[in-house]
């Protein structure tokens, strides 16, 4: 063997074992927690929670991370989110983080793509049948669609936003749309105060992680607690009037994540329909402005 191959045999043996250290095969494992949104929309919140566990007793898990300058990392939760922008589309960028317990350190590194964005409000939506939401509101109800999603001139409250308003009367029940968990609950403001931030609401996260936004409802009219388990039909609430509104009805949103709903985050919103709406519905099987929609058994 010539010693050109023999240094070449060491040097690998060298590296090898490096990397034998690196991924905590002498004793201590590190092992990464998560669930990473890597790929989507330009406009989308990307986020990535992770967390490590050591077997060394009592360790303190150290991390060092590296990210894309549009990223936030807010350390007390290990949690990495940010919005990228027109400039970043088409572009692989990475993110690289490093645990360590004290005795090993472990890299992970992830690839992140981003694509450009659709328009969320031109987005074909499944056919009614499949959908895993229920209307909002009584089995035998009929409510007229006050607003629909994403009317076109930008005075109107839904511009740019796939949101639905239901009219009905102050006190009507409100029904959880799909299974989840109470996230957030305001019930404290006065109906007909027509003010910007005094609406009272409920909402609810899905098992996929969406959240669902029922809005403008009564004084006291939240009948279900943050934690709470609702089942799809489940009363929740009662609607109202409150905060900026013109009149009795619900408004009601779905978000792609928690870690993006808020309502004046617009850009996160779903195209939805539901399984049991008796009505018209447009060319992308969404719900028309002005037309009664009747909820059905299902
Ligand atoms: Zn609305």
């Amino acid at each position: 063997m010539k010693l050109s191959n023999k240094l070449f045999i060491l040097l690998t043996l060298v590296i090898l074992s490096c990397q034998v250290d690196e991924t905590g095969m002498d004793g201590a494992l590190i092992e990464f927690i998560t669930t990473p949104v890597l790929s989507t929309d330009h406009n989308r919140n990307y986020y990535y929670q992770f967390k490590a566990t050591s077997s060394l007793n009592g360790a303190t898990i150290s991390y060092e991370v590296n990210h894309p300058s549009w990223m936030n990392y807010a350390q007390d939760q290990q949690l990495l989110s940010g919005i990228p922008d027109w400039a970043n589309v088409n572009k692989n960028e990475k993110i690289i983080i490093k645990a360590s317990d004290g005795a090993t350190t472990v890299t992970q590194e992830f690839n992140i793509n981003i694509k450009l964005g659709e328009i969320i409000c031109d987005t074909p939506i499944g056919p009614p049948k499949d959908s895993p939401y229920v209307l909002p509101f009584d089995i035998g109800k009929s409510r007229v669609l006050s607003q629909g999603a994403c009317p076109s001139n930008p005075s109107w409250g839904h511009h740019n936003w796939f949101a639905y308003d239901f009219d009905m009367p102050i006190g009507s029940n409100i029904v959880a749309a799909r299974a989840g968990e109470v996230l957030h609950i305001e019930e404290r403001w006065t109906d007909g105060n027509r003010a910007m931030g005094q609406a009272n609401y409920v909402y609810v996260m899905h098992d996929d992680g969406t959240v669902a936004e029922y809005y403008h409802l009564t004084k006291d009219g939240v009948l279900v607690n943050i934690g709470d388990r609702v089942k799809q039909g489940q009363v929740i609430a009662l609607s109202g009037d409150t905060g900026p509104s013109i009149g009795p009805h619900l408004h009601f949103v779905v978000y792609r994540s928690r870690w993006e709903f808020s309502k004046y985050q617009r850009q996160y919103t779903l195209a939805v329909n539901f399984k049991n709406a008796e009505g018209a519905l447009d060319a992308n099987n969404g719900l028309v402005f002005q037309q009664v929609y009747k909820a059905l058994d299902y």
